[in-house]
């Protein structure tokens, strides 16, 4: 099967940004904005460590580390403590960082249903569904997300290669399928909560991440 094709996108703007996250770490980010992304949504990438140097001069031949980290308002600027994605973007942010690479922040909420379908997949999970199976029962599919306009950001980066910040098999699958060579993928840590333990579960066994939960 040909590789579906990847529509070009540009850079619009790099700019820096420097980071200091809730418990004190810092790092200074060079963010960049797209051109010509198939959805229209305003996906933003940060290079960081050798990353955040100035595009045109920065860490040549060297294959940079990658998360595509998708948006959890909950998570990521509540601390929401219902999934782990604030606590993996924390780490991704310091191990890019410490690596040279980007961090992809993927503007699609709730594994692509929306910000207002997954609370109601809340509701529907504090009913006894797991967060699967509330996708479904709302009319979605269990994972809606697409890495196609993470495939355009790094080509537009100039990033052929990648070591891919992951426990998600389907985000090294779906890159792959959109001509990014995955040379290794590094496991990212596990963030186990009372209040999380049945989503990374959930994870784990449906999903297939690569999580080292004891059940
Ligand atoms: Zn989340």
């Amino acid at each position: 099967m040909p590789p579906p094709s990847l529509p070009t996108a540009t850079i619009r703007t790099q700019v820096l940004v420097p980071l200091r996250f809730g418990e004190g770490y810092t790092t200074t980010a060079r963010v960049f904005s797209f051109d010509g992304l198939v959805d229209g949504q305003e996906h933003v990438a940060f290079g960081l460590g050798d990353r955040a140097a100035p595009l045109t001069s920065s860490g040549a031949g060297r294959v940079p580390l990658v998360r595509p980290h998708s948006e959890c308002l909950t998570g990521d600027v509540f601390g929401s403590q219902r999934c782990d994605c604030g606590s993996q973007l924390r780490e991704a942010a310091q191990r890019i960082a410490e690596a040279g690479g980007y961090l992809l922040y993927l503007r699609q909420e709730g594994r692509g249903i929306g910000l207002y379908a997954k609370l109601e997949a809340y509701t529907l999970q504090d009913t006894g569904l797991d967060t699967y199976e509330a996708n479904l029962a709302l009319g979605h599919r269990e994972d809606e997300r697409s890495y196609q306009v993470a495939g355009q950001m790094l080509r537009a980066l100039g990033v052929r290669e990648i070591g891919l910040l992951s426990n998600n098999p389907d985000k090294a699958l779906q890159l792959r399928r959109f001509g990014v060579r995955v040379a290794t993928r590094v496991p990212t840590g596990v963030y186990l909560s009372d209040s999380n333990a049945c989503y990374l579960t959930t994870k784990a066994i449906r999903g297939a991440h690569t999580l080292d939960i004891r059940l």
